[in-house]
Formats: C-alpha cells, sequence, structure tokens
C-alpha cells in the first residue's frame, strides 16, 4: 500500500475558485503516486469576515457562539475543494471536525486536540476517496464546535498527520518556505531548505505565523516531518528536521517578530514569597498564556514585577489584576499597549558568545531602545517599541548577514 500524506492548504492557497482548481491539480497530481488526507483553512479573507460579523451585537461575543461562527469558513472551503476534484474525476468527500471527532478542550478560540478518528480517515482512504478535512476546528465532549486559535489549520493537520502516521506533512502557503525572517518585512529574506525543530519552535513561538507554535510542538511530539512549501510555485520548500544536523550550525537562523503585545508593570509590588504566583497564577486560571516575565532586583523591599501577554488578553488581564487588589500590594499598574518583541534564533548561539552584544550594537545605532531583554539557550527576545519593529528587524538582518 503507498504511504500517506497530508497535505494542508492555507487561506490564500484556496482564496478563490481559480485557487481551489489549482490546488485540485496539487492534489490530483499527488493522489498518483501517495494516498492523500487533505486539511484545508478557510478562503483568505473569510475568518477575519466572520470575526467581524461576530462584533455586531457585542465587543466580547458569547465564546460558544462565537467559535460556532467562525468555524463556518473551513465548512465552505472543504466542501468546495471536494467538488472542484469530483470534476477532476477523482473521489472526494469533506468532513467536518465532528464527522471525524477531532475532540478538543472546551477553551473555545484556543481549544487543544485531545484526539482524534483516525480509523474513521484511514476507512475513507481505503475506498480510494480522498477526505478533505476542515482545519481549525474542533468539537468538545459534549458536541460544542470549537477553534484552535488563528493559524490553527497548520496543527489540525500536523495531529491528523501523527495520528494517522503519515510519512510527511506538507503546509502548503503563499512564500516558498521559511525564510530567515518574514519576507513582507524583508523582501531579501533568504528561504531556508531546511530548519531544526528546536529552533522553528522557537521561531513559531516568537511570533513567526508561517506555521503555528503549536502545529510545530503536535510535530516534535510525535515525530511527524513537516514540510512548508508554495502552492503557488514549484520547489522543495524547506523540511523542519527532526534530526540535529552534523554541520556546523549557523549563529542566527531566522528572527521572527510579533506586533499586538501588551505590558503590564505592576510597580512596587512587595519583594516577598509567593508574589510572583499571586500575580500569575490567577492569569493562568483565566486560560492567558503569558509570555516574557521580568522581575527586578529589589530595593526597600519592592521590586517591579513586568510581564507581556497578547493584545486580545488585555481586558482578561485587566479584571484579573482588578480581583487580585485585595490580595496584592502594589504601588502603580502601568500598561503599555504599543510595544512588540523581536526574536533572534540559532542553534549556534549555545556555542558563540557575542550575538546579544552585536544585536544591541546594531540597534542603538539605529536609535532603537530596548525595553526588555530575555534570553534563552538559542533565543534572544527584545521588547521595544512597536512603532520601531520592522525597523528592527531590517537592521538585525542585516547585522547577522541573513541574506547571505
Ligand atoms: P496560510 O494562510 O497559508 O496559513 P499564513 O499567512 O498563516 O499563511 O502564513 C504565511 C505567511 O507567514 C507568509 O506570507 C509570511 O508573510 C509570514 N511569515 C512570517 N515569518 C515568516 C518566515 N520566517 N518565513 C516565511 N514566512 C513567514
Ligand atoms: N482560518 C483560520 C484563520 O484564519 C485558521 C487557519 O487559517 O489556519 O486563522
Ligand atoms: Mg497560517
Amino acid at each position: 500500500m503507498s504511504e500517506i500524506i497530508v497535505q494542508k492548504f492555507g487561506g490564500t492557497s484556496v482564496g478563490s475558485v481559480e485557487r481551489i482548481d489549482a490546488v485540485a491539480d496539487i492534489i490530483k497530481n499527488a493522489s498518483q503516486s501517495n494516498k492523500i488526507v487533505v486539511v484545508v483553512s478557510a478562503m483568505a479573507g473569510e475568518t477575519n469576515k466572520l470575526v467581524n460579523l461576530a462584533k455586531n451585537f457585542s465587543e466580547n461575543p458569547n465564546k460558544r457562539e462565537f467559535d460556532a461562527l467562525v468555524a463556518t469558513g473551513e465548512t465552505i472551503s472543504s466542501a468546495l475543494l471536494a467538488m472542484a476534484l469530483h470534476s477532476k474525476g477523482l473521489k472526494a468527500k469533506s468532513y467536518s471536525a465532528s464527522q471525524i471527532s477531532m475532540r478538543t478542550t472546551d477553551s473555545f478560540s484556543k481549544a487543544r486536540i485531545l484526539d482524534v478518528d483516525a480509523k474513521k480517515i484511514l476507512e475513507v482512504l481505503e475506498e480510494d476517496t480522498i477526505p478533505i478535512i476542515t482545519g481549525f476546528q474542533g468539537i468538545t465532549e459534549t458536541g460544542d464546535v470549537t477553534t484552535l486559535g488563528r493559524g490553527g489549520s497548520d496543527t489540525t493537520a500536523v495531529a491528523i498527520a501523527a495520528q494517522v502516521k503519515a510519512k510527511r506533512c506538507d503546509i502548503y502557503t503563499d512564500v516558498d518556505g521559511i525564510f530567515t525572517t518574514d519576507p513582507k518585512i524583508v523582501p531579501n529574506a533568504k528561504k531556508l531548505d531546511s530548519i531544526t525543530m528546536e529552533e522553528m519552535l522557537e521561531l513559531a513561538g516568537q511570533g513567526a505565523k508561517v506555521i503555528q507554535t503549536r502545529a510545530v510542538e503536535f510535530a516534535n511530539k510525535y515525530n511527524v516531518p513537516v514540510r512548508v512549501l508554495s502552492s503557488f510555485n514549484n520547489g522543495n520548500g524547506t523540511l523542519i528536521s527532526l534530526k540535529e544536523d552534523t554541520m556546523e550550525n549557523a549563529l542566527v537562523s531566522g528572527i521572527a517578530s510579533q506586533k499586538n503585545q501588551v505590558k503590564f508593570t505592576l510597580h512596587g509590588v512587595g519583594d516577598i514569597p509567593g508574589t510572583a504566583f499571586k500575580i500569575l497564577g490567577p492569569i493562568s486560571d483565566a486560560d492567558v498564556e503569558v509570555d516574557v516575565i521580568v522581575q527586578n532586583v529589589s530595593v526597600d523591599g519592592k521590586t517591579d514585577f513586568t510581564f507581556t501577554v497578547s493584545s486580545e488578553d488585555q481586558e482578561t488581564v485587566n479584571s484579573v489584576i482588578e480581583d487580585i487588589k485585595e490580595d496584592v500590594e502594589y504601588r502603580d499598574l502601568i500598561v503599555n499597549s504599543d510595544i512588540a518583541k523581536v526574536s533572534l534564533v540559532g542553534v549556534g548561539m549555545r556555542s558563540q558568545a557575542g550575538v546579544a552584544s552585536r544585536a544591541f550594537k546594531a540597534l542603538s545605532e539605529k536609535d532603537v531602545n530596548i525595553q526588555i531583554i530575555c534570553t534563552s539557550e538559542i533565543k534572544i527576545t527584545m521588547v521595544i517599541d512597536e512603532s520601531l519593529v520592522d525597523k528592527a528587524v531590517q537592521v538585525l538582518h542585516e547585522e547577522f548577514e541573513l541574506d547571505k
């Protein structure tokens, strides 16, 4: 029996009837040598349209109904793509999350996949039929529709690839692969032939939206080889490799940036055991992921506690901080929503010093002030003013000669 390949097509790839027709050709071609399972995003712009529709009655629509609505974009594209395949003489059937039991947690809009009915998908393949599965959608234990967070179709695809033991998951998108940085910010960014799983995890986590972080986490956990490639141009794309290369590792492999961040500083909190937990515990209970966390050295028993979250969680965090007022004493709360993050990632940083100082020097020469610095073994993240972030990416890309 031929092996299974999961092919995922993003929004731009299926953005029009013509594009859906082109994608059907890619699938038809691939189906001649492998069994193909398809995962599809909503047509470009469709999810945003649905999100805006939902905001007509309230800034904070009911979470269950919000997901029920925004998940419908994928339903449309999956059925249309099945029709396009029929027109080319292939057998194909669209499947929603509920039809393949894509079970998730019940955190609406950021649900996590629990399991999926691989048997069902394999049965469809046995009938020589191509399953076209809606990305992004899930269902809870009780059958409510959930969604996996923006960009979540990538995660649907990798999770399915893991469950059906596919030999590879191909993520088709609107760029030729994974680049040294977002080619929309740095037009001469270079496409990489391969990147380590570890680096991709960091780049995706720090905002490289070319693949959702959780998709990389799944690939890493279940050893799924993932390739990112274009549905517009021919080419091999970029392989996210499971094995570390034995070749010399690049000092900096890529740069990621992320806007829409908010920085909260609790100024003058007590430097006593339990403070960090009293602040971050309730925030995590509210299902908010905290990103950068910094606490300063204390003066007179008081310190500043700073953390960043995504803008969409700003309101939630505000109300949590309001709730813990009695428990955590502080002088002022400073909220800054005009910030962004820029991160350098490279496994070579492990063995070579000086990356950070080079980055700081290059940024200072262009008058970019760094508000927070946060490092890990293979990553340096800097929080800066949002208006300067594209410039910072360009400066760093040049400094580390990533276009070469
Ligand atoms: P899709 O709709 O196919 O899922 P996305 O818009 O979610 O596509 O992701 C592709 C986009 O990711 C590219 O158009 C590019 O602007 C952006 N991107 C950000 N960082 C990178 C990177 N390092 N390499 C390639 N693309 C990147
Ligand atoms: N349609 C969803 C979004 O726009 C999911 C995806 O495209 O991956 O975020
Ligand atoms: Mg995407």
